[in-house]
């Protein structure tokens, strides 16, 4: 893992050089000043060296203005540092996202997965800059000053030395206290946006059942959790820098009484412990004790960017899609598709489909019908290969399409669903997410054939209006038309509507059945339809339920079966559907 960690720093390590070194100039300039304070008491005061201790002053003052450019450069380079390095993992983690299988996101939320990618990585990036320059300047600054007032005085140095453990005990147990508090209250801020997001985005449900009472309490039960659960974290910071900062105070009184008690015992005898000494012993203190408070900061930051390094390897190390190694790279399929005992499951136990076995000519369209639950919609997501089958082959062509890259197996396939989704931006936008590279001429065409032209041009910005988050702004009709200009731009020869038209009215569907028949011709088809009138002209239908394949045959031929299709067709019959 270290190893992992270090990489990230590797385009950075020249800079980090300096910035270490800046950090260490920073400490050496802390340790002169009782150097010079002690020179000063000692030497230049009592024996009137006035033009010295003007060089002195000037010296000290050079020296802070050199670490006030060193401090600036050490604080703007070093978050820059670790902001690049934090830029670097979201960007593998981004790219690891977009490699990653559909069963991840069937498993994992993505409120969850987008924490991983702000809050984990912040912490990381904190440890990542702070942790070397902290490290670094505390421990010179602890070896340092503890090797310097060892050459005041061993054993007043030693005394203090030997309450450090005690500061380090207290302040580990206290911030022990601390974290815990803050992760309780790190976990109530995510369930408020957590709820935030459920309840900002399903306003207009709130809104059609009246519900905007139910859910401020929603909310105010979250927020007053995270008013108890912050307040309760207030109370650990709170003993924990009152407790670490009388224990400091009581070095500072340890240190007074010590050193007063070792110079009153040296009176008249040359033990080298002086007035001075004392002075500078008193005043330097300070300087020991921070670094060791900085230290054990350190130590929960350390905590912090680990645990969220570790997370970030987690989605890292997720097995990606993997294509066979021999998988080629097909430009046009013709459209010939084929399931050969075709059985699959999404979770180790439960068998969702068994034994399924179809055949479709190139340009022919297939109708899947069946109870929902069926696993009709499964079979549209094996064709692209979203999952793996369990048992069996698909092939296209003739090729199974474990040998096909995904790119071109997906390239060749167009889908539209029942729920579409449209990016945030413009409409162009949105149809051109069919195919990049189309010009704009091309996109008109695929509008036009959609049956959305019209509508386009009479909105306010035309191609051009931006169409809201998700596509608010438009009606479902319309918002599926983008969606099936989006595939006539991408121009497939396999073609998968699942259940495009279910959520529309009749008189939408009508015209979008229109585009839809249009979209199908000369593509091998696979449409998933509840509504018979759709599924009469299929080439074949096939019956799906509880995973397997109950009946196959034209329309005619499945009615005279009198079997499962025609108890469908006559229950629908019966409820007048499919006269329009
Ligand atoms: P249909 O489209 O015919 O209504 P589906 O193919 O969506 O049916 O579902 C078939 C079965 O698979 C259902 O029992 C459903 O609960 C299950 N299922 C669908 N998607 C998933 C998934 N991502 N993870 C686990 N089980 C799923
Ligand atoms: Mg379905």
């Amino acid at each position: 893992m270290l190893k992992r960690f270090i990489q990230y720093y590797k385009p950075h390590r020249l800079m980090l050089f300096f910035d270490l070194l800046a950090s260490l100039f920073i400490s050496i300039i802390g340790l002169t000043y009782p150097m010079i304070t002690r020179y000063m008491l000692k030497d230049l005061i009592p024996n009137l060296k006035y033009d010295m201790i003007i060089y002195f002053g000037i010296l000290l003052f050079v020296l802070y203005i050199i670490r006030m450019v060193l401090r600036f450069f050490v604080q703007y380079y070093g978050h820059v540092i670790g902001v690049k390095m934090q830029a670097q993992m979201r960007r593998d983690l981004f790219v690891k996202l977009q490699k990653l299988p559909y069963s991840y996101y069937d498993n994992h939320e993505t409120g969850k997965i987008m924490s991983r990618m702000t809050n984990d990585l912040m912490d990381v990036s904190e440890l990542a800059h702070h942790g070397p320059e902290n490290f670094f300047i505390c421990g010179v600054m602890v070896i340092g000053s503890f090797i310097y007032l060892c050459t005041i005085n061993v054993m007043l140095t030693l005394i203090v030395f030997a309450c450090v453990p005690l500061l380090v005990l207290v302040a580990v147990i206290m911030r022990k206290r601390m974290r815990e508090a803050f992760t309780e209250s790190r976990k109530s801020i995510a369930t408020i946006n957590g709820q935030l997001e459920s309840s900002i985005s399903g306003i207009r449900v709130t809104k059609a059942f009246n519900n905007s009472k139910k859910e401020t309490e929603k909310f105010e039960v979250g927020n007053s959790d995270y008013v108890k659960a912050r307040s309760k974290a207030y109370k650990a910071m709170g003993q924990f820098s009152s407790s670490t900062s009388f224990i400091t105070d009581i070095f500072n009184v340890i240190c007074l009484i010590a050193g007063g008690l070792i110079l009153y015992g040296s009176q008249g005898q040359n033990v080298g412990f002086d007035v001075p000494d004392y002075t500078t012993f008193i005043t330097s203190i300070g300087l020991f004790i921070s670094p060791v408070m900085t230290l054990i900061a350190f130590v929960e930051q350390y905590q912090n960017g680990v645990t969220g390094f570790s997370r970030f390897l987690e989605i890292l190390d997720e097995p990606v899609e993997k294509e066979n190694d021999n998988a080629v790279d097909i430009d046009a399929f013709e459209g010939k598709i084929e399931f050969k005992n075709v059985s699959f499951s999404y979770t180790d136990d439960i068998g969702v489909l068994e034994n399924i076995n179809f055949t479709i000519e190139k340009g022919k369209t297939v109708a899947l019908v069946g109870p929902s639950g069926g696993g009709k919609t499964t079979i549209c997501h094996l064709l692209p290969n979203f999952y793996k089958v369990t048992e069996g082959e698909i092939l296209i062509d003739g090729m199974n399409i474990n040998d096909v890259t995904f790119y071109s197996l997906r390239q060749n396939i167009g889908i539209v669903q029942q729920d579409v989704f449209l990016f945030n931006g413009t409409v162009l936008d949105n149809i051109l997410y069919g195919r990049l590279d189309a010009t704009f001429e091309e996109v008109v065409e695929a509008a036009k054939r959609a049956n959305i032209y019209d509508y386009i041009m009479d909105m306010p910005d035309g191609f051009l209006t931006e169409i809201g988050e998700r596509g608010v702004r438009l009606s479902g009709g319309q918002k599926q038309r983008l969606s099936i200009a989006r595939v006539f731009l991408k121009n497939p020869a396999i073609l998968i509507l699942d259940e495009a038209t279910s959520a529309l009215d009749n008189a939408t569907e009508i015209l979008i059945q229109n585009a839809l028949d249009e979209l199908c011709k000369g593509r091998t088809t696979i449409v998933v339809a509840h509504r018979l009138s759709t599924i009469k002209n299929a080439d074949e239908i096939i019956v799906i339920s509880d995973g397997k394949i109950l009946e196959k045959g034209s329309h005619d031929e499945l009615l005279e079966q009198k079997g499962e299709y025609y108890n469908l067709y006559s229950m629908q019959f019966r409820h007048n559907q499919f006269l329009g």
